[in-house]
């Protein structure tokens, strides 16, 4: 029995290919999964294709649908524990913290299960011609290609897969090859919740080894992906050529306003969380601090003296408040982004190096690192590091905050800090970002849509419209009285 699952069973890959998995936090081996060719993802597209074409689970009313996601939710709780640890393994990321990411993944599945019938509800749609009955009908697209990234495995797969599901789809699903065991787990619990056989299908490997076609392929009918701009913008391009529908979720640099009136503590505190949580790698991580010059050394002191505390350890240390970086290779995209920082002038107030604590010797872990007096023009400012890494910039008017917070080509998430309503609701309106957190950071919630104004993606995912996202629309006009319309009489 192999990792990919593919046409309902679990097989090894065909050229018989493995790859290790290790833990970032102390380079331990975690294990072994197959790794895919393009021979084993264009077998996925086939069975998801024969699937959707046969059309069962298309044809299993919505109702029965929502309940089989119902029922992925209900396994996934029960299986918490285990999906926590090999999450936590697989990304560094502290077992505590993961433990959260379950629950929030069971919650995804939930609220897509409680959509239920009304997944295809057609809209009457009023045609103006007596005798004319119109509706509009929601249908699956057809077969979708589901590509993930390794910060939050298993919480970006459920964003995708349980609306897909629910709206009649069969899919391709291939995770990060560097963080694939949640994901395998999850499939599990849709093989065992009754899901038919071709519907989910899972190919692990790299993005060039094996995900070509799913871009590619004249089968498939959707890509949606979360990851790197870059990767994003290939991704675009490949499905243009079959004209796909297309769903990008992709990468931020992150405006967090703090105005001078701002409740401070509580601005001081989420400040941290906004960025360090899960050592910076979150799309939607507070990584630009925009704070009023008059408060700025104030504020910013508090943020240095706490950020140098912050105890950094191992996914299972009760006494880490934070991981590791997930590989040795974005740890050094970390370290290059920072001295490219300093290079420009910016003045490092904490972190910039890693650590000399022996327990850590063996993860690739990297410090909460501060760089004041930063510029919107510098690449610190303007580049994701996805890294612990906070820049500074100074402004003292409203719309010189609101200017440089949208002076950035991403546009996912931000949040504005200030003890004025009036002005809180001002900013947000004019901030162009697809969240916008006031006195707050970083919740979501499944009937909220998320997604990324400019060029942080196109498409929404959670919330109805995520749904829409995996369902076509269809107008039907039937005419209840034909008659011959005498035009070319
Ligand atoms: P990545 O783009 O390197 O990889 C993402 C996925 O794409 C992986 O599964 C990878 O194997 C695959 N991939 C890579 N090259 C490919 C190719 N040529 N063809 C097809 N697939 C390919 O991103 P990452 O480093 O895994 O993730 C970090 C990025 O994801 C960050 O930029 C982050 O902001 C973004 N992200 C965005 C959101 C969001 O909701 N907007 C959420 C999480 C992460």
């Amino acid at each position: 029995m192999g990792e990919l699952f593919l046409d309902g069973s679990w097989v090894g890959a065909a050229t018989g290919g493995r790859r290790t998995i290790v833990c970032p936090a102390d380079g331990t081996v975690v294990g072994e999964v197959d790794e895919a060719d393009e021979t084993d993802t264009l077998r996925a597209i086939d069975a998801a294709r024969r699937a959707a074409d046969d059309a069962r689970w298309r044809d299993t009313p919505p109702t029965e649908r929502a309940a089989a996601v119902g029922r992925v939710a209900d396994l996934l709780e029960r299986d918490t524990e285990e999906i926590a640890r090999a999450e936590a393994l697989d990304t560094g990321k502290r077992f505590a913290e993961a433990t959260v990411d379950v629950a929030d993944v069971v919650s995804v599945f939930r609220y897509y299960a409680g959509l239920g019938e009304s997944v295809e509800r057609p809209r009457p749609v009023d045609a103006g011609q007596e005798g004319v009955v119109s509706r509009v009908d929601r249908e699956p697209i057809g077969v979708c290609s589901l590509i993930t990234p390794w910060n939050y495995p298993l919480l970006q797969a459920s964003w995708k897969v349980a609306p897909c599901l629910l709206a009649g789809n069969t899919f391709v699903l291939k995770p990060s090859e560097i963080t694939p065991h949640s994901t395998i787990l999850m499939i599990r619990a849709i093989e065992e919740a009754g899901v038919p056989a071709g519907v989910a299908n899972l190919v692990l490997g790299t993005g060039p080894g094996c995900a070509g076609p799913m871009s590619t392929d004249p089968r498939v009918d959707m890509v949606s992906f979360t990851g790197s701009l870059e990767v994003g913008k290939h991704l675009m391009r490949e499905a243009a050529d079959t004209v796909k529908r297309v769903a990008l979720e992709l990468g931020g640099k992150n405006p967090n306003i703090v105005f001078a009136d701002a409740p401070r503590e509580a601005a001081i505190d989420n400040a941290m969380t906004a960025v360090f949580l899960h050592s910076g790698q979150v799309c939607s991580a507070g990584a630009r601090l925009l704070v009023e010059e008059s408060c700025a050394a104030e504020v910013v002191d508090a943020i240095v003296e706490r950020a140098r505390h912050v105890r950094m350890g191992h996914p299972f240390d009760e006494d880490a408040q934070t991981g590791s970086l997930t590989s040795a290779e974005h740890l050094k995209k970390v370290e290059d982004y920072v001295a490219a920082g300093l290079a420009e002038g910016a003045r490092l107030r904490c972190g910039g190096s890693r650590p000399d604590d022996p327990r850590l010797a063996s993860g690739y872990y990297y410090p909460p690192t501060v760089l004041d007096g930063c510029t919107v023009d510098m690449h610190v400012v303007q580049e994701e590091s996805f890294g612990p890494v906070l820049t500074v910039e100074t402004f003292r008017t409203e719309e010189e905050a609101v200017s440089l917070a949208n002076a950035t080509r991403y546009g996912l998430a931000g949040a504005v800090w200030t003890g004025d309503p009036e002005r809180a609701q001002r900013v947000a309106r004019r901030l162009r970002l697809g969240t916008v957190w006031i006195n707050d950071y970083h919740p979501y919630v499944a009937p909220a849509e998320w997604g990324g104004h400019k060029q942080s993606g196109i498409g929404r995912e959670l919330g109805e419209l995520g749904l829409e996202e995996y369902q076509e629309t269809k107008h039907v006009w039937e005419n209840t009285a034909p008659a011959p319309t005498g035009w070319f009489a």
